[in-house]
């Protein structure tokens, strides 16, 4: 079937919007064909060898690794966390804010220790997850049910409608950026670098670690851990939480996700206004370690020209197409009990 822009079940980029609340024209449908799965039986043997190396590490990072080597894996944790979250998700598969090379670069590193393929293919595949959520088009179709979207979908080929809608995608502006081309085509050699061969080697050299502890912790465990907090987006988020800004829709609000994951499960949000660098409403930073470090580094001038969607159209999606569950807008909100407004303290008011 040839790709056909009608075909979209999820807005991708500003452009896609055609309704005055940034929704696309039609209402979103959920849909997963009977296609029989096919195994990939390599997939399946290295990530049984990962969890389960992931679980050893897990008992060495309580028991005997030390201090240092733990403080390393999640100092680790948090780097390659940022080269998916402000790097792979934000920046490159959304383009919700710009980013001068500097930190591009830093970006580009930081996504390498977190081995989940090149960033350009990382973004390619999560353009598909927006574009054609929850259809077989989509890499990790939620109505599939939590293990295929967590897991599942990289034990088995992929659906030929990925392959097929995925042939419409513009991919033009990743393969613009050197340091992304330099990424992928050199990955086979910088991954095994950054994501094992370095955190191995640190702890031993620089603080007399065992090889073992130094593998099993700050390599496997590290980055076993990271692969399953980014899959609980797809996963988890995908099926527990409100809905407040598109009911249609299967990706919800998620706090307990959002706390591993730096910021990026309040999924309802981000599956609505996805181009918003914040992937969240404000006011919730508090819980989105991504944002701030995003908002550190438009300080200094090598993030830019960040995305957000007004309040205004906010509060029209959620009035339109929300559950119900939205908080408060804050004082005078319709929904604000009159009792609690006549008990607030107001300091110096100025307006009656
Ligand atoms: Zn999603
Ligand atoms: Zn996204």
């Amino acid at each position: 079937m040839a790709p056909n822009a009608s075909d979209a079940n999820g807005v991708l980029f500003e452009s896609d919007a055609a309704t005055p609340d940034l929704a696309l024209p039609h209402a979103p449908v959920q849909r997963a064909d009977a296609y029989p799965r096919q195994y990939v039986w390599r997939n399946i043997l290295l990530f049984a060898y990962l969890h389960l190396t992931a679980l050893y590490g897990g008992f060495l990072f309580l028991t005997s690794a030390k201090w240092q080597t733990d403080v390393f894996a999640y100092i680790l944790y948090v780097v390659s966390g940022l080269g998916i979250t402000a790097g792979a998700h934000r920046l490159w598969a959304h383009k919700s804010y710009k980013a001068k090379w500097p930190l591009r670069l830093i970006l580009v590193i930081f996504n390498t220790i977190a081995f989940q393929d090149s960033a350009i293919d990382w973004a390619r595949d999560h353009r598909m997850h927006h574009k054609y959520s929850e259809t077989d088009a989509d890499p990790h179709n939620a109505t599939r049910g939590f293990f295929f979207s967590h897991i599942g979908w990289l034990l088995v080929r992929k659906h030929p409608e990925l392959k097929n809608k995925g042939k419409g995608l513009d991919l033009s502006d990743l393969y613009a950026d050197p340091i992304l081309r330099f990424q992928k085509k050199y990955y086979l050699l910088l991954m095994p670098l950054a994501c094992f061969v370095m955190p191995t080697v640190v702890p031993v050299y620089c603080w007399g670690e065992s090889w073992s502890n130094a593998y099993f912790v700050a390599a496997m465990f590290r980055y076993a851990f990271i692969l399953n907090v980014t899959w609980l987006v797809n996963s988890a988020a995908h099926k527990w939480g409100d809905k407040p800004y598109d009911k249609a829709i299967k990706p919800s609000e998620n706090i307990s996700v959002s706390i591993f994951a730096l910021g990026e499960g309040f999924h309802n949000y981000h599956h609505t206004f996805p181009w918003d660098y914040k992937t969240a409403e404000l006011g919730n930073n508090r819980l989105n370690f991504t944002t701030n470090f995003i908002n550190f580094f438009a300080k200094l001038g090598w993030a830019y020209d960040l995305k957000t969607v007004s309040e205004e159209i906010i509060q029209q999606r959620v009035n339109r197409t929300g559950d119900g569950s939205h908080h408060l807008w804050g004082w005078g909100d319709k929904d604000h009990d009159r009792t609690e407004a006549d008990a607030a303290i107001r300091i110096n008011p100025k307006d009656e």
